[in-house]
């Protein structure tokens, strides 16, 4: 491995390039700005590194995905997927970068920019890691593919459809997920999970528009209609008050909690970073742990409703709106729950409160026993000299599609420092942990091509 990984240091200077090329294209898909351009010039990079690229399409209106293909001379038999995205979330508010957003502007050890990390940055370190061993044996461990999709910021809506759609060409042994995290002590975070998401809005509209506040006396205010609707939903330690909702939730196992106890997790450094007291029903040490892992969530994600601008202004509101987004844990199904929360509302009297749903997606975890695992976290160590393995990220990904369609274990590993402003203003990346995480990505390469 070691010319390899010499390889990998002397090519830094291309990876910084090639990530400030990335990041200087625009890729907003929220906005569809600069999604056909990215696409191409994902497929451009791939080519550059020797790498068979194509953008798959599904039909007009969807972000094409780039698909790159290496094979293994050596080892044809085993097949290692990538996936990426190569769309961002949007930059605004512009005015609290300290550099525009998509100037991919160097300073020290830092890359700033929209998408230095999620996602250019984590696509960008596996590129390098395929080039490394393209230059120095003239092939791959295994055959490699990668899948970069455009829409994984506003919930990868398509992404089902592509992965049945190509199912034969995304074929794969073993999937390595879009990003991962390293610990503020430089520990990489091997990730075996995902929590799925139910993304709803719910509105209230009274009258045909709003009056004079003195007409409270006898026009309902929507704003409290939705307000009691909402209180309805869950208790105030965050446990979720619907009928049934728990019902298929798979508990946390005992080997779960086992390696959730060893996860290091420093809660005051966590609060300071939020600058919060305490945390939600007072949790702390194993079960603030267990939580982020394996508990189900109901989050007002907005609220608005009637005058929010300076001053006074007494008016009643004639609609009132909140967007609240649940995170669901193996075994919920989505559309079971969304029925469970309508049947809720009707059964409480709400049945005037209009449910739109914007998203749903199902939860997936890859088991610890799976020899994949292994693979990374020696990978992980010996790149960074230590690793932390976790059941399931709190957060929200297509992991189960990957899972249901391709039948591949998914495993998630990366260089996204995890305070680097992530979809907020001044997003960075790492120079020290794009080159640790390619060589890391290099050992996962050679792994899983020896196993
Ligand atoms: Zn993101």
């Amino acid at each position: 491995m070691k010319p390899i990984l010499q390889q990998v240091d002397s090519g830094m200077n291309s990876l910084i390039s090639d990530l400030q090329k990335l990041i200087r294209q625009p890729s907003v898909s929220a906005k569809n700005e600069g999604i056909e351009e990215c696409a191409k010039l994902c497929k451009k990079i791939l080519e550059k590194h020797g790498i068979k690229s194509e953008l798959l399409r599904l039909g007009k209106g969807v972000a094409p995905i780039v698909f790159g293909e290496i094979k293994s001379k050596k080892n044809p038999k085993k097949t290692l997927l990538f996936y990426n995205h190569y769309d961002v979330q949007p930059a605004e508010p512009f005015d609290l970068w300290e550099h525009p957003p998509f100037s991919g502007k160097k300073i020290g050890n830092k890359i700033f920019g929209r998408g230095s990390s999620d996602d250019k940055g984590e696509l960008i370190t596996r590129i390098k890691a395929v080039d490394a061993f393209l230059k120095k044996t003239g092939d791959v461990p295994c055959n490699i593919k990668f899948l970069i999709e455009g829409e994984e910021e506003t919930g990868s809506a398509n992404i089902d459809a592509y992965l049945k759609k190509f199912k034969k060409k995304f074929a794969c042994d073993g999937v390595i997920w879009e990003f991962g995290y390293v610990d503020s002590k430089d520990r990489p975070i091997v990730g075996l999970g995902m929590k799925g998401l139910l993304y709803v809005e719910l509105s209230v509209k009274e009258s045909i528009r709003d009056a004079h506040s003195s007409l409270a006396v006898l026009i309902k205010n929507p704003a409290w209609r939705l307000i009691e609707a909402v209180h309805s939903l869950r208790d105030s330690n965050g446990k979720i008050l619907i009928k049934d909702w728990y019902k298929e939730a798979e508990p946390l196992s005992k080997n779960d909690i086992k390696l959730i106890n060893s996860e290091p997790f420093d809660e005051n450094s966590f609060k300071k970073e939020f600058g919060i007291k305490s945390f939600l029903g007072n949790k702390s040490g194993l079960e603030a742990k267990k939580a982020l892992v394996g508990d189900p969530t109901c989050n007002v994600a907005g609220f608005i409703s009637g005058y929010t601008g300076n001053g006074a202004k007494t008016v009643l509101p004639g609609e009132a709106m909140v967007k609240i987004d649940f995170r669901l844990v193996p075994k919920m199904n989505p559309k079971k729950q969304i029925q469970r929360l309508k049947s809720h509302l009707k059964a409480i009297g709400f049945s005037d409160i209009s449910v739109k749903v914007y998203h749903g997606e199902a939860a997936a975890r890859t088991s610890p026993s799976d020899p994949f695992v292994s693979q990374v976290i020696d990978a992980a160590n010996k790149s960074y000299g230590k690793s932390i393995l976790n059941v399931s990220n709190a957060g929200t990904g297509p992991m189960y599609s990957f899972v249901n369609v391709l039948k591949a274990p998914c495993i998630s590993i990366g260089s996204t420092y995890m305070f680097a402003r992530i979809h907020s203003p001044n997003e960075f990346t790492r120079i020290d942990l794009l080159k640790k995480t390619t060589k890391c990505i290099c050992h996962i390469m050679e792994n899983f091509g020896k196993n």
